[in-house]
């Protein structure tokens, strides 16, 4: 395990030799000067070297960097015979990483096989000592040692050799001392000399026996190590290859990822590229249907040019036709105006022939209350269908009434209506209107004017009137109609339509010439009748705030709706501002006396002046005074645009048919006798009968003519197409003549051409003729 020590030089003086195989003489401090000779007596092999570390070389570490390897014998010579002891130094410095095996040789002394198999590198590894000591050697007379290394795998190799004489007896002695040396323990052992023969034999027999199972087992051994080495050696092998498989394993993992992202990618990018080309293939198609269509299109319309560049003559011919047809239409319509002008003034006469002011009587019938009180009815209707009404009052004389219209208890709304109706859309010609209720409480005042929900009242049916002929007219007039809702009380004006109650008192301003208002009113706009029983139901809530009876308060105030309508005629522009009052008069009746106090008192004041007042002024414009008296009341001041001038008023006398309200209906009836401002009287009706039947006349008349120029324009335009397409039936005709002419010209030149042809042969053949005749005279001449 370890190199060479000093101590171990203790027989020093025995050493005959010590050679450094495959190196040099190295100088030491041993006794003998020169310890190790340099490599001598070899014969074969070569020498070689070391610079790597010897570990553990002891205490001469060079001895073991050299050796001598290769095919080669030691031989020494000159030696006295005798025992000698033999000292072996190895170290594996050529192969010093193995692997065991790679260097295996067998030493044999003196012929004698003392080594088998040695294995350095297998016994201590590279690069370390290994020693083999005390091999025993005997020299012959011959005094030779020889020391043959013999490889087994590889060559063999040896650093250093030592030869020691024995410092025991001499080999000569061997046999008479009798004693031997153990080759194991190398210790003296003395044997009898008898003995000492047979012992010897058999433990050189033994000996041998036992180098021969080293061998083996040496072999045997270096067989194992061997074939460790080789499953050691495949194994690493084995784990390499597992290394590279599992790398593989892992790359080809990687690379099936790579190609199933790609494939997957292939895979879009071929199903894009198919929708794709669907798409185009669809868009393509398309495009190629277009251009045929538009083929088809650019046919026809080269087509059509061509037709039109044949008919622009025709067109043009055409054009002159409509423009003399436009021109004649203009006068038509200035004509039509005319009429219309004409037939405004006509309804506005005839309105006026039936009087400015005109005053129905209408009698509410018996309520159920007064038959089962066993009230009779006063009232005589016999005239009624001739406007007079009469009053037969126990036992008295049957007073008489003349009105425009009288209204029995059957007459239901709509025939009230109807006979208002004319006047009420008179306001949508550009005049101011005033419809009243007269009459006294109970009577159906509110019941004429604003109804029922189920039997409307003449504001409702004023309105939807007024929003019908608004449509029907509406190409030649644009119509704007608003609604103010107000009440006259105690002589103070309320706006029913207020959202929220204005402490503001409001009052009647002159806004310009004949016009009057009353600043800050409501005035709702209404774009169709849908909009207007909400406004007027309104208006006629907010009458009852404030008040413990709705009809009791109702009755001692006047309600007055107003309608405003502002009108722009398309045609020639005009623009016209109308008002229509519609007018719930409180009622007529006269306190009793005894009644007469505080509030009532004076509720009962303000009716009366208001209504007294009303009857003035009516009566003022009826006898065309100078001065008519508006100022006097509220309501007459209110109404002042409308009563007077151009202005229609119509007032419902509204009566009750008890007798128990006889003086009541009476005095209504006395009311509006003056209002009518007509006293009863034959001549004066039939005055009126005689005017209204001529102006009754000139109407149709008007009426007829124009109907009469409408069918004359009618014709006239039938017969403008008649002789257009006569004309065009004449054209084609002319054009069939000049063919046919042209015809028989050619033919005619053709006849004359044929005409002097024949002529000239005529000519030819009577001067042969001649010619024939002169030479037959001649024959004649000569026979003669
Ligand atoms: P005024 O407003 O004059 O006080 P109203 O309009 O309130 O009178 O009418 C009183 C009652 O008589 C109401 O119940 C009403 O329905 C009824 N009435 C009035 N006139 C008629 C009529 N022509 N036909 C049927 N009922 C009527
Ligand atoms: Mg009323």
């Amino acid at each position: 395990v370890s190199g060479l020590r000093r101590a171990d030089c203790r027989a020093a003086g025995e050493c005959v030799l010590f050679v450094n195989a495959g190196g040099c003489a190295i100088q030491g401090d041993h006794p003998s000067a020169n310890l190790f000779s340099s490599d001598s007596f070899f014969q074969g092999g070569e020498s070689i070297e070391t610079s790597e570390n010897i570990v553990q070389g002891g205490d001469y570490p060079s001895l073991y960097s050299s050796a001598r390897y290769g095919d080669f014998t030691y031989r020494f010579d000159g030696l006295a015979p005798g025992d000698y002891y033999l000292d072996l130094h190895f170290a594996e410095i050529v192969h010093t990483a193995g692997p065991t095996g790679i260097r295996s040789f067998d030493v044999l002394v003196q012929q004698d096989k003392i080594l088998s198999q040695l294995d350095v590198f297998k016994v201590v590894g590279g690069n370390r000592p290994l020693q083999v000591l005390d091999i025993r050697a005997f020299v012959g007379s011959n005094g030779a040692i020889t020391i043959d290394f013999k490889g087994v795998r590889g060559n063999p190799m040896v650093c250093g050799i030592c030869i020691r004489k024995s410092p025991a007896t001499p080999a000569a002695k061997l046999g008479t001392r009798g004693s031997g040396l153990c080759k194991k323990c190398l210790t003296d052992v003395e044997i009898s000399s008898p003995i000492q023969k047979r012992t010897a034999k058999l433990i050189s027999k033994y000996e041998k026996q036992i180098e021969e199972l080293t061998s083996q087992c040496n072999i045997k051994s270096d067989e194992c190590s061997m074939a460790w080495s080789l499953v050691e050696s495949t194994n690493q092998e084995l784990d390499r290859l597992k290394m590279e498989l599992h790398q593989k394993l892992v790359q080809t993992d990687n690379f099936e990822q790579v190609l199933d992202t790609q494939t997957d990618q292939l895979r879009k990018v071929s199903q894009n590229y198919e929708n794709d080309k669907k798409l185009w293939a669809a868009a393509i198609s398309n495009l190629e249907r277009k251009i045929k269509a538009m083929k088809q299109e650019q046919a026809l319309l080269s087509l059509e040019a061509h037709d039109c560049a044949h008919a622009i003559p025709d067109l043009s011919k055409m054009i002159e036709a409509v423009r003399a047809l436009v021109a004649q239409c203009d006068d038509l319509k200035m004509k039509y105006h005319e009429e219309m002008a004409k037939r405004k003034k006509l309804h506005n006469i005839v309105q006026e022939t039936k009087g400015n002011i005109r005053v129905f009587c209408r009698c509410r019938p018996l309520s159920k209350v007064e038959t089962s009180s066993g009230y009779k009815c006063v009232v005589d209707f016999d005239g009624a269908n001739d406007g007079d009404i009469g009053i037969i009052n126990g036992g008295t004389a049957k007073k008489t009434f003349k009105f425009d219209r009288v209204y029995t208890p059957k007459d239901d709304q709509a025939e009230v209506y109807a006979d208002a109706s004319p006047l009420v859309t008179s306001v949508l010609d550009g005049y101011n209107v005033c419809i009243f209720a007269y009459g006294q409480t109970g009577t159906g005042k509110t019941f004429t004017m604003e109804g029922t929900e189920r039997n409307r009242g003449v504001n409702y049916r004023t309105l939807e009137e007024l929003f019908k002929i608004a449509e029907e007219r509406k190409d030649t007039v644009t119509y704007n109609i608003s609604v103010s809702v107000l009440e006259v009380y105690n002589e103070q004006i309320r706006d029913l339509l207020a959202t929220s109650p204005s402490s503001k008192k409001l009052e009647i301003k002159q806004a310009g010439e004949g016009s009057h208002h009353v600043p800050g009113i409501v005035e709702a706009k209404v774009e169709d009748i849908n909009e207007v029983w909400d406004v007027l139901q309104t208006g006629s809530n907010s009458r009852a705030v404030g008040s413990n009876n709705v009809n009791e308060h109702s009755s001692r105030s006047h309600c007055m709706l107003c309608i405003m309508v502002r009108a722009k005629n398309l045609i020639n522009g005009d623009c016209t501002r109308s008002k229509l009052w519609l007018v719930d008069l409180a009622g007529s009746e006269r306190l009793a006396k005894t009644d007469a106090q505080g509030d009532r008192l004076k509720e009962a004041q303000n009716i009366n002046r208001s209504l007294s007042a009303l009857g003035d002024v009516i009566s003022a414009l009826a006898s065309r005074s100078s001065h008519i008296p508006y100022r006097n009341s509220k309501l007459t001041h209110l109404l002042q645009d409308s009563l007077g001038g151009d202005s229609k008023a119509l007032m419902f006398v509204q009566i009750s048919p008890s007798d128990n309200d006889a003086s009541e209906t009476l005095s209504s009836l006395n009311f509006a006798s003056r209002v009518r401002g007509i006293e009863l009287g034959p001549a004066k009706k039939q005055v009126d009968t005689a005017e209204l039947q001529k102006v009754k006349q000139m109407l149709e008349r008007s009426k007829q003519e124009a109907k009469l120029k409408e069918e004359s324009l009618r014709k006239l335009e039938e017969n403008c197409q008649n002789l257009e397409s006569k004309a065009k039936g004449k054209e084609q005709l002319y054009k069939n003549l000049q063919d046919k002419v042209k015809e028989l010209e050619s033919q005619l030149d053709s006849k004359t051409h044929s005409q002097i042809t024949s002529e000239k042969q005529q000519s030819q053949l009577s001067g042969k003729l001649k010619e024939k005749e002169e030479a037959c005279t001649a024959l004649q001449h000569k026979v003669t």
